[in-house]
């Protein structure tokens, strides 16, 4: 099947599933030619085999709450492909979740891991439960359900999931907790876990810190450098979090930041002790940012998100899926702000994403790019897990600035190698392919 017509083909089978269809255009259009230069690729269909995840996982969570009512909620994995190793992708506990936002992400994670050229395939896992203003027992009653089920498909070489949205630190020490209580078995099954019990230092920081290292190679590339930028982000959870962290130690700051409720202008940035509060402001329920407002007498705006605002020099949305849509693409492109750097999964609709792509006084980067330190930093904490050792911050660190400037040398490289020019959107994709399809062609159909 040629590409298009593999498009065209899922959107008849899965009608229902948005975000899957979204993100599948987005890559195949991308990768048309260096698919159709392969025609033994065609042959062995593989664009429409490598859409299509390996397995779907999908089972009912029951649990208790503490007033003693039970609850069901659906657990999901998608083991998208495993050509290039285990699948591994985190889980998301959200109110939002379903089999189309997880089968996006794991079809996403696949490109993203084969970035980081470390052996791990794509896989996504989740639940319609959020942990948000329940208590830690009824969390820890969850996950042990959750678990339950989950166990019997993961393993060290078969699937290692991570966090994601509303999987942190807690969840995955519940979860370990009760797979290493059914499997009565020590091994690295997750990653993302506590330093007491195998995790790896920098993991927590590790997406935000990728970013702005995968920030600073697209800076460099334009003659320009970190300093004294001015960063205007969305989200300001973990991963918001760690931008905030790294820009302050890098001599950037993070200006204006969006949460639920509306958006802070805070023109001294987020740095000092204003870090720790947001990292208070993130534990509440609900996740409101206006407080910080009150605190350190800065401008809130009610309502709104701060993308088309002027006074910054680089965008970064990483709050969730289809942030960016055409009304605000529209304004960041007309504020004249150069740097467009995606982080959270997928947060530009495809017409805005096109549409900031075609706008020449931009730059414009993907996220299974610019957020695959997290995964990365996963990856090597499976390789400590294997080993039985423990790495220093320093060297996880290390390891991560050079997956990060690698993750941007092979997609500036891919796409000039297509004629392309200095464009990463593609350049990720075809990159991350490559990889992958070499894999598949060569273990035959399966
Ligand atoms: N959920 C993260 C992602 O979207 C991390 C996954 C992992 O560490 O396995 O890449």
């Amino acid at each position: 099947m040629k590409a298009t017509e593999v498009i065209d083909d899922l959107r008849r089978r899965f009608p229902n599933e948005p975000e899957y269809l979204q993100a599948v255009e987005e890559v195949v259009t991308s990768i048309e030619d260096v698919y159709n230069e392969h025609p033994e690729f065609e042959r062995y269909n593989l664009i429409e085999r490598l859409c299509l995840p390996d397995r779907i996982i999908s089972f009912r969570v029951s649990w208790v709450d503490d007033k003693g009512q039970v609850h069901n909620n659906m657990g999901y994995r998608i083991q998208h492909n495993n050509a290039i190793g285990p699948y591994k992708g985190g889980i998301r506990f959200h109110a939002s979740v379903n089999q189309s936002i997880l089968k996006f992400l794991a079809f996403e994670q696949t490109f993203k891991n084969s970035l980081t050229t470390l052996p791990m395939g794509g896989g996504k896992g989740g639940s319609d439960f959020s942990p948000k203003g329940k208590s830690d027992m009824e969390v820890m009653r969850f996950c042990q359900a959750f678990m339950t089920e989950l166990y019997r498909h993961i393993g060290p070489d078969e699937d290692v999931p991570a966090g994601d949205i509303g999987v942190g630190g807690r969840e995955i020490g519940y979860l370990y907790g009760q797979y290493k209580r059914i499997r009565n078995c020590y091994e690295g099954v997750l990653t993302g876990k506590g330093m007491s019990y195998g995790g790896s230092l920098i993991r927590p920081e590790a997406t935000g810190y990728g970013a702005v290292y995968y920030l600073q190679e697209v800076l460099k590339h334009e003659n320009d450098t970190i300093e004294g930028k001015r960063l205007a982000i969305s989200g300001y959870g973990n991963v918001g979090w760690g931008i905030m962290k790294k820009a302050a130690e890098l001599g950037a700051k993070v200006t204006y930041f969006a949460g639920p409720d509306g958006y802070i202008h805070d023109p001294d940035g987020v740095t000092g002790e204003k870090l720790d509060y947001i990292l208070e402001m993130r534990a509440k329920d609900p996740m409101h940012c206006k407080p910080y407002a009150d605190k350190y007498g800065v401008e809130f705006v009610a309502g709104e998100k701060c993308w088309g605002v002027k006074d910054v020099d680089v965008y970064m949305p990483a709050a969730t899926q289809n942030d960016v849509r055409m009304e605000s693409a529209e304004k960041i492109a007309a504020s004249g702000v150069k740097y467009y750097i995606e982080v959270a999964n997928m947060p530009t609709t495809n017409d805005a994403l096109n549409f900031l792509r075609g706008q020449k006084h931009m730059v414009v980067a993907p996220s299974k790019a610019v957020n695959a330190g997290g995964v990365g930093v996963s990856g090597l904490e499976m390789s400590q897990n294997s080993e039985r050792l423990s790495w220093t911050a320093e060297e996880v660190d290390a390891q991560l600035h050079k997956m990060m400037k690698n993750i941007h040398k092979v997609s500036a490289e891919a796409a000039e190698e297509y004629g392309l020019g200095y464009d990463l959107v593609a350049g990720a994709n075809i990159a991350g392919f490559k990889k992958v399809a070499e894999a598949m062609y060569e273990q035959g159909v399966f």
